[in-house]
């Protein structure tokens, strides 16, 4: 069941989605050669309690930290470790939310360990920019058919892969709601669109194969063919009329 957000509802989602993006960017600040994914999630969880908020991937399905840190072919669910030590090269994507007054945020980027190829800075940008395209069909009346269609058109129209088996969601009370937000779809097909909706769109692209395993840790998704990936979410709010508004932004 898809809930819809009254303003004040909408005003409450903002406030979890700001204190999101700022412990992301707290998270990416962190990134550098010889840090392990330990301490970029202690950098975010500081952040999030700091501002009275609790780390809501903390213990959500039992999964162990404040936020999924995935490293080169890792897509997302990556488990924070202080025997991961990032190296210059590594790309690594965090994915990472905070509730606040009983609300929900959720938001991920992929950051560069000092210098990255060309061919990997290729990725995160064509990634980021996916999901500005998804975000440009995220407008009342239209279907969640609209936003998919567009991300996978833009990775796929580069060479890139669209992961198929992991998706975004609703977001509100509860960390994932409906509906679904597949990055792949039809235009015109899918749940429509309607103001007080709050979904999070999070393109996963892969340099390769859409194909995905799950590591025997029971959270890891790797790519199937060992070549890196990328992530980028926001959680935002479908409006009355035109744009979305991006609940996930640092002020
Ligand atoms: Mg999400």
């Amino acid at each position: 069941m898809v809930v819809l957000k009254t303003r004040r509802e909408i005003e409450l989602m903002r406030e979890a989605g700001r204190i999101s993006a700022m412990a992301l960017k707290a998270a990416g600040e962190a990134v550098r050669p010889g840090v392990s994914t330990f301490e970029i999630d202690a950098a975010a969880r500081k952040y999030i309690k700091s501002q009275g908020a609790e780390p809501n991937f903390l213990g959500l399905y039992g999964f162990p930290a404040a936020a999924c840190i995935s490293v080169n072919n890792e897509v997302i669910h990556g488990i924070p470790s202080k025997k991961r030590i990032l190296k210059e090269g590594d790309i690594v994507s965090i994915d990472l939310g905070a509730r606040k007054n009983g609300y929900n945020g959720d938001n991920a980027a992929t950051f560069a360990v000092g210098k990255i190829s060309d061919e990997a800075q290729r990725l995160i940008d064509t990634t980021r920019e996916s999901l500005y395209e998804g975000l440009k069909q995220a407008v009342a009346g239209n279907r969640i058919g609209d936003i998919g269609h567009a991300v996978q058109a833009y990775c796929e129209e580069r060479g890139f892969g669209v992961v198929r088996e992991y998706v975004g969601h609703g977001v509100g009370k509860e960390l994932h709601e409906d509906p679904s937000v597949p990055n792949f779809g039809t235009p015109g097909r899918g749940v429509r669109l309607l103001p007080g909706m709050t979904i999070a769109v999070e393109p996963m692209i892969t340099q390769g194969t859409w194909a995905v395993n799950q590591l025997s840790d029971g959270w890891t998704v790797v790519t199937k063919d060992g070549k890196l990936a990328a992530h980028f979410e926001h959680t935002v709010a479908i409006t009355k009329d035109g744009e979305c508004m991006i609940l996930t932004l640092p002020e």
